[in-house]
C-alpha cells in the first residue's frame, strides 16, 4: 500500500473542481494534455504583474531578473533528466524538437545512400519529418515492426540496422497503447552494430518515469511541457553537448548571433542559445520549471507507483464492460486504448461526454497503429498524477451507459 497524497494533488488543480454537463468533471485526457497545478497558473500571473521583460537583451533590473529565471528553469531541467545546463534547449513543443533534429542535424550530417530506423509505433511527429528527410535526401526509412500485442519486434532491429543506419528515433511510451519500449535493450543493440545516433520522443515517457539520460547513453531526448503540467507552447530537445555544439541552428534571426555583416555569413553564439532564436516564451518556461518543482516535491516514483496500481485497476475495472476490446500490452503505462465492439470511438466519445468523461477519440496522429489493428480510431483514457479510482468507475459506468444506448 503506498502513501500517496492523493486529495492533497487534487487540491491543487482547481480546474478539477468543474463540472461538465451537470457531472464532475472526469478528466482522463492527460496523455493529449495535462491540467495544470495553482503553482503553474499562479507563476504565469505572477511574473506578468511583477518581472515581466524581454530577456538577454537588456541591462536593466527586470530584464535580467527574468534571463536569471529562465536559466534557472533550464539548470533545474537539466537536473531533472540527469544532464548539464549547455545540454537543454527550449523549444515549443516535442514537434519542433524533432523538426529542429531533422533540419539542422538531418539536412547537415546526413548523405545518399545512408538509413535511417524508426517504429510502426511512432506519433506523427516522430514520422513525418524522417518521411520528409528522407525524400529530401533520397534515404532509406526503415521502421521497427509492431506486434499483434502492441509491443515492438525488437528482434527485427538487429537486422534492420547496418554501418550506414545514422539515426534511431524512437517513443519512449506510445501515445496510444501505452507500451513501455525497452530503451536499454534498443540502444545497446543498437550501439553494438554501427555509431548512430538515438533520439528519444518522450512526449509520453517524461510524464511517468524518472528520466536519466546519462544512464540511458541516447543523443537526444525530446518532450513537451505541456503534457508535465506545464503551459502549453513550451518544450525541451536535450542533444548532447558535442553534438549540439556541431549543429547549425535550425531557426535564425535576432538573438543568436555575435556577428551579422551585409557581405559575409552571420556567424552564432554558443549552444544551447544559438538554438532560441526570436523572443522566446519567458512565462511559459517559468511555468513549466514550476511544474517540474511541483513533480519534484511528489517525487516521480512515487508517481509512477501510485499509477501503476490505478491502472491495474482502470485494467481490471474495464474489462468487465461487455463487448470491450484493448489494445496494447499488459504492461501499460499511463495509458489504455479500447473499442466498444463496432461503434466508432466519436460515438463513443461524444456520448462520455454527457456523464462528464474526457476521453480521447479518434487516430491519435498515429495512422499507421490504426491501420495495423485494422480500425478507424480508438478511445483511449489517460491517467495523470491527480486521476483516482472515481474517475475510472466513471468512465465505467459512462461505458456501460454507452454501451446499452449504442445497442438499442
Ligand atoms: N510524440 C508523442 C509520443 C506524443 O504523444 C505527442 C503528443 N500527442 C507528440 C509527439 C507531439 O507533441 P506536441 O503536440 O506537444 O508537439
Amino acid at each position: 500500500m503506498i502513501i500517496y497524497p492523493i486529495e492533497k494533488i487534487r487540491s491543487d488543480f482547481p480546474i478539477l473542481n468543474r463540472m461538465i454537463n451537470k457531472y464532475p468533471l472526469t478528466y482522463l485526457d492527460s496523455a493529449a494534455s495535462a491540467q495544470k497545478p495553482n503553482i503553474v497558473i499562479d507563476s504565469q500571473t505572477h511574473y506578468y504583474r511583477n518581472e515581466y521583460a524581454a530577456v538577454h537583451r537588456g541591462i536593466h533590473t527586470l530584464s535580467t531578473e527574468s534571463t536569471n529565471q529562465m536559466e534557472t528553469v533550464r539548470l533545474r531541467i537539466a537536473n531533472f533528466i540527469n544532464a548539464s545546463k549547455e545540454e537543454i534547449v527550449f523549444v515549443k513543443s516535442t514537434t519542433e524538437a524533432i523538426n529542429l533534429i531533422a533540419n539542422s542535424w538531418g539536412h547537415n550530417f546526413i548523405n545518399y545512400g545512408d538509413n535511417i530506423i524508426i517504429s510502426e509505433m511512432e506519433h506523427h511527429a516522430n514520422i513525418v519529418p524522417w518521411q520528409v528527410l528522407s525524400k529530401h535526401k533520397k534515404i532509406v526509412l526503415h521502421y521497427i515492426p509492431l506486434t499483434p500485442n502492441g509491443t515492438l519486434d525488437i528482434s527485427r532491429l538487429s537486422k534492420l540496422i547496418n554501418h550506414r543506419t545514422r539515426l534511431l528515433s524512437i517513443s519512449h511510451i506510445s501515445n496510444v497503447l501505452g507500451t513501455i519500449n525497452p530503451l536499454t535493450e534498443i540502444i545497446s543493440i543498437a550501439r553494438k552494430k554501427s555509431d548512430t545516433l538515438i533520439l528519444i520522443d518522450g512526449a509520453q515517457g517524461i510524464v511517468h518515469q524518472l528520466v536519466d539520460v546519462q544512464k540511458l547513453d541516447c543523443d537526444f531526448y525530446v518532450f513537451s511541457g505541456h503534457k508535465i503540467y506545464g503551459p502549453s507552447g513550451t518544450g525541451i530537445m536535450y542533444g548532447k553537448k558535442e553534438l549540439l555544439q556541431k549543429m547549425p541552428p535550425w531557426i535564425v534571426g535576432g538573438g543568436i548571433v555575435r556577428n551579422v555583416s551585409l557581405i559575409q555569413d552571420a556567424t552564432f553564439i554558443d549552444s544551447p542559445w544559438k538554438f532560441e532564436s526570436g523572443s522566446p516564451n519567458i512565462s511559459g518556461i517559468i511555468g513549466l520549471g514550476n511544474a517540474i518543482e511541483y513533480i519534484n516535491t511528489i517525487g516521480i516514483d512515487k508517481i509512477y507507483n501510485y499509477e501503476d496500481q490505478l491502472m491495474r485497476y482502470a485494467v481490471d475495472t474495464l474489462k468487465k464492460i461487455p463487448n470491450i476490446v484493448l489494445y496494447g500490452p499488459s504492461t501499460r503505462v499511463g495509458i489504455i486504448a479500447f473499442n466498444l465492439g463496432i461503434h466508432h470511438s466519436y460515438d463513443i466519445g461524444m456520448l462520455l461526454n454527457q456523464y462528464g468523461v474526457a476521453i480521447r477519440t479518434g487516430h491519435h496522429c498515429a495512422i499507421p497503429i490504426m491501420n495495423y489493428f485494422k480500425v478507424p480510431g480508438m478511445c483511449r483514457a489517460s491517467l495523470a498524477m491527480y486521476t483516482n479510482k472515481e474517475d475510472i468507475d466513471r468512465l465505467a459506468h459512462g461505458l456501460i451507459k454507452v454501451e446499452h444506448l449504442l445497442n438499442q
